[in-house]
């Protein structure tokens, strides 16, 4: 399958009273086409930033993000109304990102209304077949948000953002405010989208059993870097990262007979606020030396396609 995405060196910094805040530090990735990149990591990773920077909601520090092999990093206005067609954004809060004056058809109609050129009937067909796809009865055409569950909410901030056919969608903790029974309902419905209309995932979230289910590929990202890179199944059967192998020693176990050690992180979370030289997982990593507060780990390929940063990837 071909790359839909490549991104090169990317970084996004923030100028702070305190500094500069490396939200995205030079993050190298591809996706393919019609796969599913799960981006996952603790709150304050830089996961949602690089999502916003993705799909230039936020405009990068430095790097390239090549989309089908263009460099859409310093685009037009004209190329980036074009491309607001192809890349599109769900948020985590359904209720928070919908404007609670508009129906559900002006909410799902708005994004064609705003790139133009969409006859009235065109909008039309769209707006009711794009809620019959995410399973919204056409009778909830003029009701407002907040007469709506929370499932429902988010079905019509699915539709929103697929109703202009996009092929890259980045999904940023899509799941995260829901109830547990409709999490499951949302994710099946975002899969069988994906199956039918073969577009490609950001999936953003800090839950590995949601990551696990979705992604084809999975991203680990600590302060702002990616600290492990491998297809889903490889992370999940060896996780070779310190960082990595603390959080899915938190996973629930399935089989009650399998006992794993949970890894308790300890130390202070480094500040993303100049961060200087060294790994940045070093306070917390309990195989920490002395290089590892001097030197950054560079990214070694420890298998074919498994990526990791630490000075002993494969010897913990
Ligand atoms: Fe731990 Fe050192 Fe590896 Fe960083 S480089 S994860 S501190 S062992």
């Amino acid at each position: 399958m071909a790359d839909i995405l490549e991104v090169k060196h990317l970084k996004k910094y923030f100028d702070v009273s305190a500094g500069t805040l490396h939200a995205v530090d030079d993050l190298n990735f591809h996706i393919e086409e019609g796969t599913t990149l799960g981006v996952v990591g603790e709150s304050g990773c830089g996961k949602s930033t690089l999502g916003r920077v993705l799909i230039h909601l936020l405009e990068s520090t430095d790097g390239q993000i090549l989309y089908k092999g263009e460099d859409i990093t310093r685009v037009n206005s004209k190329r980036l109304t074009q491309l607001r067609h192809d890349m599109q954004i769900i948020f985590q809060d359904p209720f928070a990102s919908l404007n609670p004056r508009m129906t559900i058809y002006q909410t799902i109609a708005e994004p064609m209304q705003i790139a133009g050129g969409y006859s009235k009937q065109q909008i039309n067909e769209n707006v009711y077949k794009m809620m019959d796809t995410v399973g919204l009865a056409r009778r909830l055409a003029n009701a407002y948000p907040h007469e709506l569950d929370g499932g429902r909410r988010q079905r019509i901030g699915i539709a929103r953002a697929l109703v202009m056919d996009p092929k890259f969608v980045v999904c940023d903790e899509p799941v995260s405010a829901l109830d547990v029974s409709i999490q499951a309902q949302i994710i099946n419905l975002l899969l069988d989208i994906q199956e039918e209309r073969k577009i490609t995932y950001v999936f953003i979230t800090h839950d590995l059993m949601v990551v696990k289910y979705i992604s084809d590929k999975i991203m680990v990202m600590y302060l702002g870097q990616m600290v492990e890179f491998a297809d889903n199944d490889e992370l999940f059967a060896a996780p070779t990262h310190p960082y990595t192998q603390a959080l899915l020693s938190a996973v629930p176990q399935p089989d009650i007979h399998k006992k794993t050690e949970r890894i308790i992180m300890k130390g202070e979370i480094k500040s993303p606020i100049d961060p200087g030289p060294g790994c940045r997982f070093a306070a917390r990593c309990p195989y920490a030396k002395d290089i590892c507060r001097q030197e950054s780990p560079a990214l070694r390929e420890t298998k074919p396609g498994h990526i990791v940063a630490c000075h002993f990837a494969g010897e913990l």
